[in-house]
């Protein structure tokens, strides 16, 4: 019994014009016994969710107890957030992880620089303040930025893109940055508000891994259209991307989908795919979660090579497997933000 079909039978039913599968926060099965935590809009629907959960998977094989528990679904946007929009981007989209280290700059790096390829004005703006790789990534270690006569910084520019990282205001590379919460969001809003983007297509914001309150501040202060969620099939990954999709879904940004990092590695020798972290998890979860899988990413010690030189993947590979996931993920997210 596989947790997608839990989750197709619960998606037979509805509770307030909403999918039974879409207000599941939690699921566990272990044995015979499914464990499902359901978000409650509203205190009066519990009884109705029970009903309509166990109607649903009577007849499913190999489920003999099921346990169920509620837990509050926050607000959406609570009226003390006010948001603003960022003056001339068509989209801005945000990269996070629950865990630092999936790859999320990488990702977030090779989708911007695919999106330009397709020939939409981009930005890329790295958001982790304290260790930033995207300077590095791009080929500009050593660039710094000025800012012109209304205080404004202009970003740099790499493969055709606007970049900006705090890795351009330090002195030296290898400055360490001692900021604190309140001054790390400031920073972030000020790189927002106070850079001379232009007219772009698509701000794409590269956050720093986790799902604190930095994350929570700069979801309250600007319009952002799209969360990209990035993750390894690894369970330690999994369990914290949950969060950083429960966080998102709180503070009302619409997550585009899930990209699923170090899927596979395919031997150069044999051809054969090998899937060293597991296979299957990220799609039980991105189904669990009601989100799309919007590409898999292999592992190819290429991309790493290419990131410490400089020419991110997309740009040195065209044919390699990665380079056409990126390619592919950022298809699906243009056309998934022009439709709307
Ligand atoms: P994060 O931003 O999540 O901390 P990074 O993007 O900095 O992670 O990636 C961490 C390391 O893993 C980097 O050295 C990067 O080059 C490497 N890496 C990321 N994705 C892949 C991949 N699919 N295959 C091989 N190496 C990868």
């Amino acid at each position: 019994m596989a947790v997608r079909e839990i989750m197709d039978s619960l998606g037979k039913q509805t509770v307030n014009n909403r999918k039974l599968s879409e207000l599941v926060k939690d699921i566990k099965l272990v044995g015979d016994k499914l464990e499902l935590i359901f978000r409650l809009p509203n205190k009066n629907l519990e009884n109705e969710i029970r009903e309509k959960a166990l109607s649903a998977l009577k007849d499913v094989e190999g489920v003999e107890d099921i346990e169920i528990s509620f837990e509050m679904e926050q607000p959406v946007q609570s009226p003390a957030f006010h948001r603003t929009r960022l003056p001339g981007i068509k989209h801005l989209i945000v990269v996070g992880s629950g865990k630092g280290g999936v790859g999320k700059s990488t990702v977030a790096t090779n989708i911007a620089l695919s999106l330009s390829k397709l020939g939409y004005k981009v930005g890329l703006l790295d958001g982790d303040i304290y260790g930033p790789s995207i300077p590095t990534m791009l080929g500009l270690k050593n660039q710094r930025v000025e800012v012109d006569k209304f205080n404004r910084i202009i970003p740099a520019e790499a493969f055709g893109m606007k970049v900006m990282s705090v890795g351009f205001l330090l002195p030296s590379e290898d400055t360490p940055l001692i900021w604190r919460g309140p001054m790390l969001m400031k920073a972030l809003t000020q790189f927002l508000f106070d850079v001379k983007w232009g007219s772009l297509d698509f701000l794409i914001l590269d956050l720093p891994p986790g799902t604190g309150d930095v994350q929570l501040t700069l979801a309250q202060t600007v319009e952002i259209d799209g969360a990209i969620v990035v993750t390894t099939p690894q369970d330690v990954a999994l369990s914290d991307v949950k969060k950083a999709v429960v966080m998102f879904k709180e503070v009302g940004i619409p997550v585009l989908g899930v990209v699923e990092n170090m899927a596979y590695f395919v031997c150069p020798e044999s051809g054969n795919k090998y899937y060293i972290f597991g296979k299957g998890k990220v799609l039980a979860f991105a189904q669990a979660y009601g989100l799309k899988i919007l590409g898999s990413v292999p592992i190819e010690p290429e991309i790493s090579e290419t990131s410490d030189s400089g020419v991110p993947i997309v740009e040195s590979s065209t044919n390699s497997q990665s380079a056409k996931a990126f390619l592919g993920i950022a298809k699906i997210v243009a056309e998934e933000l022009e439709r709307r």
